[in-house]
């Protein structure tokens, strides 16, 4: 890790919106979730939420290489478990839906707790979803072709997020608290002693200013003796 390197995954870390996410709604491909991973990363989005069947997404983490390494992919087993914490949480939910109701996305207030909610390939967002939402959005369709690509639709939406937020100063100043910028930055940092603590009932140990251990060594020989700091994971 050079001194570079983790001043830029501090620099992402410090832009991260707690208060932004996804949900989708039963998006099965796995290059549609991908591109969807890859934009909510590029939108300052940490965590995100996949309300689908285990098996399909078992088969996306399969094929998503480097894309959960920025964003927590969370699965749920439908749009209702999916949204009701959210909401309870006080997160407007505005489901990007093609109706009659739905109003122009650019007519929404990002700058609040916001879930986007997308909907699936065919059947676009279930009729759950539709009614747990607090909006319907809308982007206007010119051409010949009724929809978007849900991670189009996914981009051009969360560019306006992003405008809006940024426009509020939501990128410049931290937004996550401590304990979670700490823990990403180790976890990003140093992934494989990260995974190494986690299933070993280990703290992370502190580390220096180029993202490196303090005093590797000595730590190894406090985890082979039994000294190292426990954490209950
Ligand atoms: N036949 C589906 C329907 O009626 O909803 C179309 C689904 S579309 C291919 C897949 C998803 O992309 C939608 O559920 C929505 O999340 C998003 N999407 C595509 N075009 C959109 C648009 N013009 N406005 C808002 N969301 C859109």
């Amino acid at each position: 890790m050079t001194a570079e390197r983790y001043r830029r995954l501090r620099q992402v870390l410090e832009c991260r919106q707690p208060d932004l996410t996804i949900v989708t709604d039963n998006v099965h491909k796995s290059r549609n979730l991908s591109a969807i991973v890859r934009t909510a990363d590029a939108a300052g989005i940490g965590t995100m939420y996949c309300a689908m069947p285990d098996k399909d997404y078992k088969a996306f983490r399969g094929t998503a290489m480097g894309s959960h390494t920025w964003v927590a992919v969370r699965r749920q087993p439908d749009v209702t478990a999916a949204l009701t914490p959210l909401k309870a949480q006080g997160y407007q939910v505005l489901a990007t839906h093609l109706a009659s109701d739905s109003v122009d996305y650019r007519e929404a207030d990002y700058t609040r707790p916001t879930v986007i909610l997308l909907g699936a390939e065919k059947l676009g967002v279930s009729e759950a979803g539709c009614v747990l939402a607090d909006a319907h959005i809308t982007i206007p369709m010119r051409g010949m072709v009724q929809s978007f690509n849900v991670s189009v639709a996914a981009g051009i939406i969360l560019a306006e997020a992003e405008r809006q937020r940024q426009n509020a100063g939501m990128y410049s100043q931290r937004r996550i608290d401590d304990a979670s910028y700490q823990r990403i930055l180790f976890e990003w940092a140093q992934p494989k002693v990260s995974e190494y603590c986690r299933e070993n009932g280990l703290a992370y140990p502190p580390l220096d200013d180029s993202g490196e251990l303090v005093d590797g060594l000595a730590w190894q020989r406090a985890v082979r003796d039994g000294l190292a700091p426990q954490f209950d994971w």
